[in-house]
């Protein structure tokens, strides 16, 4: 497999978001929100969204380190969803467990891994249109190419035609022996999946970074390298977080947005990227409700597009208010 230079080297000039003109399909308010807890339940887990100001989330929907799902309470999920569509929420991430590698190299580890994920796609299916974001998996000393052809035969046994759910792939940092630190390898898995329709990216700030992206000099041309090996129409997530460490660390250590080596603005000019703008994006930075009420708040102040149609509502004389916005 022959790599891309990583966008590194002398930094251009970026237009700032704020100078490019106007793009439709960002003028709607920033999607964005936290990874929070399911432990007290579905409902619950709406009314915290609801609570930070959020319009989207990520969760576990089982232990992230063990196997077990929780047994679903009659009507759960129903009242879930009628508190998400009631404060106009877009499609939410379920987050895999992290214990699930595709690529062990112990069979029974690769099984265990698939029924998992089997699993977890059919309870997604009474949520339908959200999305189910997993690491590729860990190949250990196995070589890439098995570990990428082991990953794309599981998510062909798992993903099944007219599922209601989009599986995206995580941007890795690199860390230990992850599969997916570079875009190839990504590309490589997603060539071979035959759902083509229900299979897409999501891409870590904190991961890319780490893993060698320059972001923070040059986004643009990192999006670019994306778009020629990936295409842009198939990330359909953004994970935002700060960095602890220097580009390509290969650490994986996230921090609280301004705090750490990406830094605020870089984070800014992703959620107003013309490209990106669209997306549901998520926190899932080292705090807790309350200060990923204040991230939250922050980051839909310097959403441009919001702006955008804050100006339109004010002309039509409609009060546009986000929900749990004002504490
Ligand atoms: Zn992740
Ligand atoms: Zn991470």
């Amino acid at each position: 497999m022959t790599y891309e230079t990583p966008a590194s080297e002398t930094p251009v000039n970026e237009t700032p978001a704020s100078e490019t003109p106007a793009s439709e399909i960002c003028i709607n308010e920033l999607s964005i929100g936290t990874h929070l807890s399911v432990a007290k339940g579905y409902a619950a887990l709406a009314k915290d969204a609801v609570q930070i100001g959020a319009n989207t989330f990520q969760m576990f929907i089982r232990n992230p380190r063990g196997a077990r799902a929780k047994e679903l309470k009659p009507g759960e999920i129903e009242t879930f969803l009628d508190i998400l569509q009631m404060h106009g929420f877009g499609p939410f991430i379920a987050h895999a467990p992290y214990t699930l590698n595709l690529c062990s190299s112990s069979r029974h580890l690769r099984e265990l891994s698939a029924r998992m994920m089997g699993e977890d796609l059919h309870r997604m299916e009474l949520m339908p249109g959200n999305l189910y974001n997993l690491h590729p998996g860990s190949r250990l000393d196995q070589p890439l190419d098995s570990a990428i052809e082991q990953i794309a035969q599981g998510l062909n046994h798992v993903m099944f035609p007219d599922m209601k759910t989009t599986v995206l792939l995580e941007t890795m940092s690199g860390k230990g022996s992850e599969v997916g630190k570079r875009f190839e390898e990504l590309k490589e898995i997603l060539d071979r999946v035959a759902q083509k329709d229900h299979i897409g990216v999501c891409m870590d700030a904190c991961h890319m970074w780490d893993s060698g992206y320059d972001i923070v000099d040059r986004l643009d041309e990192t999006l670019e390298q994306f778009d020629r090996l990936i295409g842009l129409n198939r990330l359909k997530a953004f994970h935002i977080n700060d960095s602890m460490n220097v580009r390509e660390s290969h650490k994986d250590r996230h921090t609280l947005i301004g705090e750490g080596h990406i830094g605020e603005d870089t984070i800014i000019r992703i959620i107003n990227h013309p490209r990106l703008c669209h997306l549901p994006f998520i926190l899932e930075t080292p705090t807790d409700l309350a200060g990923h009420a204040q991230e939250i708040k922050k980051l839909r102040k310097q959403y441009v597009w919001g702006s955008v149609s804050d100006k339109i509502s004010e002309q039509n004389g409609i009060s546009k208010t986000y929900p749990g916005a004002d504490f």
